[in-house]
């Protein structure tokens, strides 16, 4: 890639109007990661109840083949309140005409049948509303969530977001991510057979990983057919397994010079059809890197290394 190809031109060339994704965090979900189903405490990065008492207690039935959810009607509100008020915002900011509802926390799939359809159709029906994000684990999306989400691409621009975080098994296990490299290829190869926009997320910084693993991971990722990227620093919050690594010294964190060389190598291998939706992140509630705490710095680090290496914004 030799000019940055960003999620926003690929909206603007197709749509030709401001759109922007609505994070929604849906009370109720979690992941089989976290609730024992493949593993407890979830990926050794993720901030959940396993280690924080205070975390959200009330949690959806996961049999996935029941139609009782007791909580069907606060994930509603929920959706309805998050959505609403994000926008308003949006509107004033950027003046955005159009949306896509990006379920964002935990596993997005994973809850029963016809709690995602009512959580989806919802998010559908509101206002403005071109299309749905779906943040997701490859090993927790079923056959028949995949077809109906083909049905409703016939309509609407659907994404389905697969965490990939790493294509090094070694790498999976040390994270605690509960599925190995196959079963992300299998089930993005599934997806993209059915039609559906596929993203996946790479982590930069993961424990034990150099360089070449981290490219080896953008190779392997590329081609699987996916049609957008996230890049992500691995950094360290508190209530994580990492923190507690962290803390006994047996985990250093990525620096800002190797995170963001990386990051240029890998923008320079994707071909100019894969949109990046992401090149960092930043957060306030954070342990460890310091650097990882003011995103839009790293942003102006980040387009002066793009702008050196010879790729145009
Ligand atoms: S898959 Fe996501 S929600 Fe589940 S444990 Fe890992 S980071 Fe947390």
């Amino acid at each position: 890639m030799d000019r940055l190809y960003t999620f926003g031109k690929y909206l603007k060339k197709k749509f030709n109007k401001k759109i922007k994704k609505v994070p929604i965090s849906i009370p109720g979900f979690t992941c089989p990661n976290i609730d024992g189903t493949v593993a407890r405490g979830g990926c050794i990065f993720c901030e959940n109840e396993s280690f924080s008492p205070n975390f959200q207690k009330e949690r959806i039935t996961l049999n996935l083949n029941s139609k009782d959810n007791p909580l069907l009607q606060k994930q509603i509100e929920a959706l309805k309140f998050q959505f609403f008020n994000t926008i308003k915002l949006y509107k004033k900011l950027y003046k955005s005409e159009k949306f896509i509802v990006y379920f964002q926390s935990f596993t997005n799939t994973y809850a029963p049948f016809d709690t995602l359809k009512t959580l989806y159709e919802t998010a559908l029906s509101f206002p403005d509303v071109i299309g749905l994000s779906i943040g997701t684990r490859t090993d927790s999306i079923t056959d028949d969530t995949l077809n109906y989400l083909k049905e409703l691409s016939k309509d609407y621009e659907i994404w389905v977001e697969y965490g990939i975080q790493s294509s090094n098994d070694e790498t999976l296990k040390k994270i605690n991510r509960g599925h190995d490299f196959k079963n992300v290829r299998e089930t993005i190869k599934k997806t993209k057979e059915l039609g559906l926009n596929v993203c996946g997320h790479l982590i930069f910084g993961l424990p034990g990983e150099n360089q070449k693993d981290m490219l080896k991971s953008v190779e392997d990722s590329i081609a699987l057919g996916i049609d957008s990227i996230k890049f992500h620093p691995l950094y360290v919050t508190d209530n994580t397994l990492l923190a507690i690594e962290y803390k006994k010294g047996e985990f250093t964190p990525i620096s800002e010079e190797d995170y963001i060389d990386t990051l240029i190598k890998a923008i320079k291998m994707l071909p100019q059809n894969i949109s990046i939706q992401r090149m960092t992140a930043g957060t306030t509630n954070l342990l460890a890197p310091e650097w990882c705490k003011d995103k839009s710095l790293q942003m102006s680090h980040i387009h002066k290394a793009l702008k050196k290496a010879g790729i145009k914004l």
